[in-house]
């Protein structure tokens, strides 16, 4: 398992991390298999959507942060109810497909690492299996 460090510096942020788990592939020397991306925070995700058009990453935050706002009738006294929420949404990893040495991406889909309590720094864990 190869660990990422990531750090953020807003309290909720995208932070594309493509090119490092690419970077952890070609490292790897396995061209055919799948690679699990995957952070073991609770107020944190991994995710894969568009990376061409910084603005969707921005609408993402703002809609997401509509319907869970920071603030609310929350009962988790740690204050960070939200983030948790959002965490479990996108959901904690993601599983892809390794052909020829390369990570299949659609032509505009990116990795994201998915703050939603920072600014802190993070671990993404990364298992390549052939
Ligand atoms: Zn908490």
């Amino acid at each position: 398992m190869e660990v990422l460090e990531v750090k953020t510096r807003s309290r909720t942020e995208m932070v594309n991390i493509t090119y490092q788990v690419q970077a952890v592939i070609e490292q790897s020397g396995i061209t055919e298999g799948t690679a699990v991306v995957y952070t073991p925070h609770t107020t944190a995700a991994i995710t894969i959507n568009e990376s061409a058009d910084p603005d969707v990453v921005r609408d993402i935050l703002y809609e997401t942060e509509k319907i869970i706002p920071f603030s609310d009738n929350y009962h988790h006294l740690e204050g960070n109810s939200a983030a948790h929420i959002k965490s479990s949404l996108f959901g904690a990893s993601e599983t892809l497909i390794i052909e020829n040495g390369r990570l299949q991406l659609g032509t505009w889909q990116g990795i994201f690492f998915c703050e939603f309590d920072g600014p802190r720094r993070r671990k993404v864990w990364i298992k390549i299996t052939a």
